[in-house]
């Protein structure tokens, strides 16, 4: 039973591990799923092919992965100038910026686990380009690729796609990793996030999967109950820099992940997903180490982790969880989907 708190490096905050409380492993039934139910194609996804959309659009009957620019953006160059606040101490600017939806699949019962692994590597390809094209825009301060499944995070459309926000600040959980990985480089000579793999390969008890070229593991550190980190060993500063056959590895950590993730309740896993990326500003990033970070808000198939007084109101999380008993479980899943039939 973990009761204690422990520091997290890329972050610089503390996390409550407070596992000590009665938290009895979940063996209830499995919850119903429908995803069977859901068919390749509907008529009034505005995701699917061929399909119009909000804005007038129409979707082209595409293959593969499509991105276009989303109908609702959080930021466009056609942002209306931002008015002057009277106090000094408040600032505005314009909502400058450019807002991407990427489609993995024209299949809108597909999730991003399911793609073959070359699939997931074109998919890698098309964020690395992405990252380069918006992020050389002078405008473009960063480029934050995610994607949110599931509606326990909200999304109520099942069909396989993430974001891309283009905006003209950095945000701040990569400011603040940028930071804390550049001081630690000018101050030790090595990059953090090596010495986190370093110490987690050390270790060995949180290590979910891992190949020549990439690593996944729950951090010492995790926040989440099921939190996962997916890394390239080498250090590069954004997807783009990745070579073919890292790439590939990569792709194959992550999709073992994924499955792990579906395994463990039987059921499509809800997530939110970041790739964090150096910030395209002009700053030293030769300390950022790309990777990308898994956070599911369920504890339980049905129980959520509510943010409430530590974590909304005092910044810090208090997680009832301990790292080491969930990467166990995880540990144990298959690395066969559980759909998968054969
Ligand atoms: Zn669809």
């Amino acid at each position: 039973m973990t009761w204690e708190e422990r520091w997290h490096p890329l972050r610089e905050e503390w996390i409550i591990i407070a596992a000590h409380r009665q938290n009895r492993p979940w063996i209830g039934e499995m919850l119903e799923n429908t995803e069977d139910k859901i068919p390749e194609y509907i008529e009034d996804c505005y995701l699917c092919p061929r399909n119009t959309r909000v804005s007038g659009k129409t979707n082209p009957d595409y293959e593969q992965i499509f991105v276009f620019d989303n109908d609702h953006p959080n930021a466009s160059f056609d942002a209306p100038k931002a008015e002057t606040p009277k106090a000094e101490i408040y600032r505005s600017k314009p909502a400058y910026g450019i807002s991407r939806v990427v489609c993995y699949s024209p299949r809108h019962n597909l999730t991003l686990t399911e793609l073959k692994v070359e699939e997931i590597v074109n998919l890698l390809k098309t964020w690395g380009e992405q990252y380069k094209d918006l992020g050389s825009l002078d405008e473009i301060k960063h480029v934050l690729i995610f994607e949110n499944k599931g509606e326990a995070v909200g999304v109520s459309n099942p069909h396989p796609h993430c974001q891309i926000y283009a905006n003209n600040f950095v945000f701040k959980t990569i400011e603040n990793e940028a930071r804390s990985s550049q001081e630690h480089f000018e101050s030790t000579g090595k990059i953090l996030f090596q010495e986190i793999i370093e110490a987690e390969i050390e270790d060995g008890k949180r290590i979910l999967a891992e190949n020549e070229n990439a690593i996944a593991f729950l951090p010492y550190f995790a926040r989440y109950a099921y939190e996962v980190y997916v890394a390239p060993k080498k250090t590069h500063q954004s997807i783009a820099d990745l070579d073919e056959s890292e790439l590939l590895g990569f792709a194959k950590v992550l999709k073992t992940v994924l499955i792990k993730y579906d395994n463990l309740w039987q059921m499509a896993f809800p997530y939110v997903m970041v790739l964090h990326q150096a910030p395209t500003d002009d700053g030293d990033y030769s300390a950022f180490h790309f990777h990308i970070e898994f956070h599911p808000p369920l504890r339980k198939p049905n129980l959520l982790k509510y943010l409430a007084g530590p974590e909304i109101g005092g910044g810090n999380f208090l997680s009832d969880t301990s790292p080491e008993e969930k990467a166990k479980e995880l540990q144990r899943l298959s690395e066969i989907h559980y759909k998968q039939t054969v």
